[in-house]
């Protein structure tokens, strides 16, 4: 098993390895010709010597490590010599020479996102076809959110205010478990359009990890605190966001991700005509505002803001910035 930030990463070493292949090659890089899987390693065509194009795989990545479960993820080609954690090959691939900071980011964005759950009671009988109303998920209990009712300061980090929190009933976990390891959570539920919690997002405290329960079909976040006479909403990526939005004095809802065709059907019901765009400025981000467009253009009045600092999110900035960002028809 592979650990990033001494975090399980939730895909068997092959996973990474084929998915990073699948990303160097949509941005026009061919690496990785060829694996070959053995008992406690992956041989690869090396992504270091004659420019990334060997034949026969002589690269190879430690996959297990019984003596030391936290020490795979190493790196060595018999050919060229090279040596170095799994991260700091990906840095590389991607053209960077940061002691894998960036293959950390991209081990964290691809595999720690969406990850098991492990409360078996959470999540019964997906098997209802998406678009059709609330599955049947058993609702998550008073009992159970009043556990997480604790204000942590992290809330006030990502600038919540008490108001905010109380309206979202944003809560703390220090005890959530994912694989073993003990991570100290923000919760915030996730409510249908009834007010019942349908499941938990969770935002690591110390780590740049959000937690959805695996396979939940998710809803728009905020529909049930939305006033009723909202005429304009903002349309936001992440919870966060969203929450952001509100803090500065707009309405706003998350698609807890880039969207989904159960999302604009909710959308689409809802009584509202204008709907403001603030994706993150990435291309997951452009990409999810044209599907939106495409989805919504011919019901609604759709709008866009766009940061144009591109490492910067909604939550990143302050008031002014805020409400002086350009919006786009
Ligand atoms: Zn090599």
């Amino acid at each position: 098993m592979l650990f990033v930030n001494n975090l399980p990463v939730l895909a068997t070493p092959f996973e990474v390895l084929q998915e990073l292949k699948a990303q160097l090659h949509a941005n026009g890089i061919e690496r990785f010709a060829e694996f070959k899987i053995g008992v406690n390693n992956i041989q690869f065509s090396c992504p270091i010597h004659k420019d990334g194009q060997e034949r026969r795989p002589s690269c190879g990545l430690l996959t297990e490590n019984p003596k030391d479960p936290h020490n795979t993820g190493l790196v060595h080609c018999f050919t060229c010599g090279y040596s170095a954690t799994i991260e700091e090959m990906i840095s590389h691939c991607f053209g960077y020479d940061d002691i894998g900071n960036y293959g950390r980011e991209w081990l964290v964005k691809n595999f720690l996102t969406i990850s098991v759950e492990y409360r078996k009671d959470l999540a019964l009988n997906f098997a209802r076809k998406l678009g059709q109303e609330a599955c049947a998920y058993e609702y998550i209990s008073e009992y159970e959110l009043n556990r997480y009712r604790y204000i942590h300061s992290y809330m006030y980090k990502r600038k919540l205010t008490d108001e905010i929190i109380e309206k979202f009933d944003v809560g703390y976990d220090k005890d959530f478990m994912l694989k073993d390891v003990r991570i100290p959570c923000i919760t915030f539920p996730v409510r249908d359009e009834q007010g019942r919690t349908l499941f938990f997002v969770r935002r690591a405290i110390h780590q740049k990890l959000f937690h959805y329960p695996e396979g939940v079909n998710k809803p728009v976040y905020g529909l049930y605190e939305l006033p009723k006479d909202a005429k304009e909403v903002y349309i936001c990526e992440s919870v966060i966001n969203a929450l952001t939005c509100y803090v500065y004095g707009k309405c706003a809802v998350a698609l807890l991700g880039t969207g989904t065709d159960f999302q604009y059907e909710q959308l689409k019901r809802l009584p509202v005509r204008n709907y403001i765009l603030a994706f993150d400025p990435d291309s997951a981000g452009r990409k999810a505002s044209e599907r939106f467009k495409k989805a919504l253009g011919k019901y609604k009045i759709i709008t866009e803001v766009v940061i144009e600092d591109k490492g910067k999110d909604i939550n990143d900035l302050s008031y002014e910035e805020f409400i002086n960002l350009k919006k786009y028809f």
